[in-house]
């Protein structure tokens, strides 16, 4: 949280760098597979599911077996065609949760119309469920006991933790409540604890006067896939605004935020792309290296 001098001043706001805290963390990850290898003979393998051609999948798909193999991860990548059933999905995902040589498996979203969603991230074994969908990780998480942390959330986590900006007790408004970021980016806000312990607002698509509540965030998160949803009007001077948003406009990626105007009313302000999108990927790395050690740990609830 910014000091209120800071707030008072016409500023602009500091630029939340994701892409040097995901570096960090991807060279931490890296740091302790090597110590993993060397200590156990296990190298930590992440399994990526693809299912149909939706060429965003494909490119987030490369994109995490990238850094997966840069950080010395074992990555391996099974593609199915779009009309695979969902016997044939949940038959491959019971393979690797049988594997032991596999540590974390991704199914990645969206699937097919065919498939239920549910149904296959709930056939994921929960220690090898690096996305923290499993119902039993979700439980976890709302008992302020987690084994895998949300990716998206956990990276924005970091990025608060590693730009020095205060949590406890802040007035934090998330500004989405999917499964995936909106409704775990709360949860984890709110648990007792440092990084934590924030006065936690969730808006969606039916919260009246949705400004009014924007504007009382001392920490503002925007994951609603609305390109810059968020003007400068819907902030506090001098807030902290963690843009979530990867949406497509033309050629380009553009958040949630409208960056130029809201940058020059918060304090410190994340960039898309180059922002929360890279803590995502170095999060699903550190899940597989810890998928790793708990497979080779007899304590399988730490
Ligand atoms: P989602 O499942 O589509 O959920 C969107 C949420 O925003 C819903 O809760 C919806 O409310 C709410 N919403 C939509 N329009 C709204 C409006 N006009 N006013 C208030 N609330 C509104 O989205 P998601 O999966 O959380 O993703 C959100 C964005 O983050 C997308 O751009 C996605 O690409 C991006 N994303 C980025 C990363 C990353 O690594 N950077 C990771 C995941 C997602 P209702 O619940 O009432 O419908």
């Amino acid at each position: 949280m910014c000091q209120p001098n800071e707030r008072e001043r016409a500023v602009t706001a500091r630029i939340i760098d994701g892409k040097a805290i995901a570096d960090e963390v991807q060279a931490e990850v890296a740091a302790e597979a090597a110590q993993l290898r060397e200590r156990t003979g296990v190298i930590p393998h992440l399994v990526a599911i693809l299912v149909g051609d939706d060429l965003a999948s494909a490119t987030y798909v490369r994109g995490k077996k990238r850094a997966c193999e840069k950080a010395g991860l074992k990555s391996t990548v099974h593609t199915l065609p779009a009309a695979t059933t969902e016997q044939e999905l949940l038959t491959l995902v019971r393979q690797c949760n049988a594997d032991p040589e596999v540590h974390g498996i991704l199914v990645q979203l969206p699937l097919p119309k065919q498939i239920r969603t549910q149904h296959v991230l709930d056939a994921v074994s929960p220690l090898k469920d690096v996305d923290a969908f499993h119902p039993e990780n979700v439980g976890r998480i709302v008992q302020g006991r987690p084994r895998f942390l949300p990716c998206t959330p956990h990276g924005i986590l970091r990025l608060l933790s590693e730009s020095k900006i205060e949590t406890a007790g802040a007035e934090v408004v998330v500004l989405g409540r999917s499964e995936i970021v909106g409704k775990p980016m709360a949860l984890l806000l709110m648990q007792k604890g440092a990084g934590a312990d924030a006065t936690v607002t969730v808006c969606h698509s039916r919260t009246r006067n949705l400004p009014e509540v924007t504007r009382r965030a001392d920490i503002l998160i925007a994951a609603i896939g609305s390109p810059k949803f968020v003007t400068a009007a819907m902030v506090k001077p001098g807030a902290v605004v963690i843009d979530v948003g990867i949406n497509r406009v033309g050629d380009r990626l553009v958040g949630d935020v409208d960056f130029e105007a809201v940058r020059q009313v918060a304090s410190a302000i994340t960039p898309v792309p180059g922002g929360v999108g890279k803590m995502t990927i170095a999060m699903l790395l550190a899940n597989t290296l810890k998928a790793a050690k708990l497979s080779v740990s007899v304590d399988k609830e730490a």
